[in-house]
């Protein structure tokens, strides 16, 4: 294929203002899918995208378009919207030289459309500005075009106008894709070299890469190197998405397709690798800066005898999600574990259901914690914690107060657009969380732009809950990291009949303790079902305690209501506890729901 008639290019916009669905009208048209299959989100192919109707994972496809009596090659890659999934879009972006930037034309810029619109227009990449849904009756154009004039200096004429549901503008945009985006820089006659861009894990090949070819040949057979580990591999297959795996035989430069070749696990299909031929020299290509984990859970096996099967699982899963960031960890109650890393809560969420249904691996997840810090002093304290900064990933780990000089707190800088009727609501908001507003602006007549610098532990849980429910669902929120800033923290221990739960220890700061001490144990009372005897729970920090609540014992047996011998009901009744039992887990003497652990910290 000469270069030329290549074009790789991405959509992005903020959730749910029909990516997916344009994809769809895209593979259609160039006659990729069949017509009569409606709705299908072909690129969405995970079980929790469909559920849940977002796209995770970032997929590609490669379409056929005649143009002028020619064929090109379009490569398109889907990308995730939610906030907690930028990681994956900054990657995508790596493969391609141009964005449809879409945005709804009932709501307007949200956002995520000005985080991607910014994530593109610093790798400068073409934008190719796409209003989509003017079929609405509720459209706005003319307000959604002053906004992204407002915004990002778009002017209303370069606007596509399209409806991804009915098909409207889509035939006017994909001709666009090849007159406007760029064929992507690339030099057949360089030696082979290609960006390892994406990877996942199929049950029957093994690890499939995704890879930019940017200079040279690579066919079935090759003997190919990663830049990175130096490993060696046989090219076993590659070809092209189309949508799914077709074989091809070879690849050339500018195209991007998939190649398997034997990877085994995720220290050997690394996204960001650079493939080269065995033998020879090149320029490994920029990689990604590694994404920083913003929140961190203990993840254990609901029953010890299934941790090895919990480890082949997680292997599998990080393979198809090197965002997640793994340490071994070790709980008292719960026993071999691990503590994990994830960009966000719902990328926590996500990430546990897959291992669910995916793996069908049973798993106790922990109360989620940020990455805080602690500057340690004493020549002792130095050694043993290995350096002054200490991070700690762990809560029941950190360092006691008086060998600490300061605590550190991850800090973002937050994005919320809202109609400013709702003004003093985010305002109070954001003061109730800590936030310091550094900017504010109209993006039209109506709407506001915030920017506001948050404590990360403020909005990782239900900040953006709140968010929409005093916004009525009409604001929209993305952050990015902000560094760290000094804060006065304190370690907060949950005991349960005065035993210490390693597992529900949380890190807060002073100000906040005796609140979100009065809500966990009071959570932890409605979570934590009545027993044969009296259970207390408490707080405390250091020596101090200060919130308790109390479970009184039950005093019926459940079994007492058959009396006079219905044995089937009484049959019933005991496989119901067997099966509760199973979501139980002891700690001690305490049978405690799996799932308490995460519920505490909701507010
Ligand atoms: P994504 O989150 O960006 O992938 O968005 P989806 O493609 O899943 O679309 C979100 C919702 O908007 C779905 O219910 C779509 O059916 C709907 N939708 C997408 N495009 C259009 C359109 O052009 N017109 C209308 N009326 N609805 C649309
Ligand atoms: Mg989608």
């Amino acid at each position: 294929f000469p270069v030329e008639n290549i074009r790789n290019f991405s959509i992005i916009a903020h959730v749910d203002h029909g990516k997916s669905t344009l994809a769809d009208r895209l593979l259609e048209i160039t006659n990729t899918i069949s017509k009569n299959v409606r709705n299908l989100q072909v690129l969405d192919r995970l079980q929790v995208e469909r559920e849940r109707g977002i796209t995770v994972k970032a997929q590609t496809a490669s379409l056929f378009y005649n143009y002028n009596d020619e064929v090109y090659l379009l490569n398109l890659v889907d990308t995730p919207g939610h906030v907690d999934f930028n990681y994956e879009v900054s990657r995508s972006l790596s493969a391609c030289q141009g964005v449809i930037l879409l945005v709804d034309a009932n709501q307007g810029v949200q956002a995520q459309t000005v985080a991607n619109f910014y994530l593109a227009f610093e790798s400068n990449l073409t934008i190719l500005p796409v209003m989509n849904k003017i079929d609405l009756k509720v459209a706005k154009p003319d307000v959604v075009l002053k906004q992204l004039k407002n915004i990002f200096d778009i002017k209303p004429e370069d606007v596509l106008k399209v409806s991804a549901k009915n098909g409207t503008g889509v035939e006017e945009l994909l001709r666009a894709v090849v007159e406007k985006i760029p064929p992507p820089p690339a030099d057949l006659a360089k030696p082979f070299r290609g960006l390892m861009f994406d990877s996942w894990y199929d049950q029957y090949k093994g690890a499939v890469a995704n890879v930019a070819i940017c200079d040279g040949v690579v066919r079935k057979g090759d003997k190919i190197q990663s830049c990175n580990t130096k490993k060696t591999y046989e090219v076993q297959e590659l070809g092209i998405m189309h949508p799914t795996e077709v074989p091809t035989g070879v690849l050339f430069a500018g195209q991007v397709g998939y190649i398997i070749a034997n990877m085994k696990n995720v220290n050997e299909a690394q996204v960001g690798d650079t493939l080269c031929h065995d033998g020879t020299s090149v320029e490994p290509l920029p990689g990604f800066k590694p994404a920083r984990a913003m929140v961190f859970a203990g993840v254990y096996p609901s029953d010890h005898t299934e941790f090895s099967a919990l480890r082949n699982a997680l292997n599998r899963l990080t393979l198809n999600d090197s965002s997640v960031s793994v340490h071994v960890d070790h709980s008292p109650a719960l026993g071999q574990g691990w503590r994990l890393g994830f960009l966000g809560l719902l990328h926590m969420d996500v990430f546990n259901q897959r291992l669910e249904q995916e793996y069908d691996a049973s798993v106790i997840v922990t109360a989620p914690n940020v990455p805080y810090k602690a500057r340690v002093f004493g020549a002792k304290n130095l050694k043993k914690y290995g350096g002054e900064e200490v991070t700690i990933l762990n809560p029941c780990h950190l360092p006691d107060p008086h060998v600490v000089k300061e605590y550190l707190e991850p800090m973002v800088i937050g994005t919320i657009l809202f109609p400013d009727q709702y003004l003093s609501s985010v305002m109070n908001l954001c003061m109730e969380r800590r936030g310091e507003q550094v900017d504010q602006v109209y993006i039209d007549d109506t709407r506001l732009m915030f920017k506001v610098i948050l404590p990360l532990s403020e909005i990782v849980v239900d900040f953006f809950d709140d968010l929409k429910s005093i916004t009525s669902g009409f604001a929209s929120f993305d952050y990015e990291d902000h560094g760290y800033q000094v804060a006065d923290l304190v370690k907060v221990n949950i005991l349960l009949n005065s035993r210490d739960v390693e597992e529900l220890t949380l890190i807060c700061h002073r100000a906040r303790a005796r609140v979100t001490s009065k809500q966990v144990c009071s959570k932890l009372k409605e979570t934590i079902p009545r027993q044969l005897f009296k259970i207390s729970i408490q707080a405390a920090v250091g020596s101090k305690f200060i919130a308790r609540e109390d479970i009184p014992a039950l005093k019926k047996d459940v079994l007492a209501k058959c009396y006079g011998g219905d044995i089937s009901r009484k049959m019933k009744l005991l496989k119901r506890q067997a099966e509760g039992k199973k979501r139980m887990r002891k700690i001690g003497n305490i049978d405690v729901p799996k799932d308490a652990f995460i519920k505490v910290l909701k507010r």
